[in-house]
C-alpha cells in the first residue's frame, strides 16, 4: 500500500523548531490525522458497500464547531442537501478539522481489526495512538448538536 509502509508515526512529528527538537502538538495533528485519513481512505476506496454511508450531517456539525473553536477554522457548508461539508469531490474538512471522521475505519469499528491485515490494523492503530497522545478525537462530541453544541458551533443554518 503506498504512503505508509517505511515510515512510523515517528516520522510525522515536526519539530517544533530548529532549537526545539520537540514535536510541534498542533502540525503534529495535522500530520497524523491526514495520514490517517489517507491510510483508511485506501479501504474505503476499495471496501466501501455504500459509500459515505458513515457520514451524518451531526458529524458535519461537530466538525464545524470543531474546527471553529480549536482552530479557528470557518468552514463553509456547501449546499449539501443533507451533509453540510460534502461537496463534489468529498468532505471539504482538512482530516484534522474532523477528528472523529477521520479516525473511522468501519473494519475498526465493527471488527477491531482489517481481518487478514494485520499491518494494516496496527499502521492504523500506530496513528491512533499517536493522536491519542495529543489529543482525544472524541472531545469532539461537545460539539454534537443534540449535546447542546449547536449554540457553540458556527452551524450552517
Ligand atoms: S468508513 Fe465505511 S461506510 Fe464510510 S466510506 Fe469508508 S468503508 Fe464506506
Ligand atoms: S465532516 Fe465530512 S467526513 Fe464527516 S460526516 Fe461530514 S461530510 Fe462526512
Amino acid at each position: 500500500m503506498p504512503g505508509w509502509d517505511a515510515t512510523g508515526a515517528d516520522a510525522i512529528l515536526a519539530p517544533m523548531s530548529e532549537t526545539d527538537p520537540r514535536p510541534d502538538p498542533r502540525l503534529a495533528l495535522i500530520g497524523l490525522y491526514r495520514a490517517l485519513a489517507d491510510h483508511t481512505a485506501v479501504e474505503c476506496a476499495t471496501g466501501c458497500k455504500v459509500p459515505f454511508n458513515c457520514c451524518h450531517p451531526a458529524y458535519c456539525q461537530m466538525a464545524i464547531g470543531w474546527a471553529q473553536a480549536k482552530w479557528g477554522v470557518a468552514l463553509e457548508p456547501t449546499g449539501h442537501p443533507r451533509l453540510p461539508l460534502l461537496g463534489p469531490q468529498g468532505c471539504i474538512a482538512q482530516p484534522h478539522l474532523r477528528p472523529m471522521c477521520s479516525v473511522h475505519a468501519c473494519c475498526m469499528a465493527e471488527l477491531g481489526e482489517k481481518p487478514g491485515h494485520p499491518e494494516w490494523t496496527a499502521r492504523y492503530k500506530e496513528l491512533l495512538a499517536a493522536i491519542e497522545a495529543i489529543e482525544n478525537p472524541k472531545d469532539q462530541v461537545a460539539f454534537h448538536p443534540v449535546a447542546g453544541g449547536l449554540d457553540k458551533a458556527k452551524g450552517p443554518g
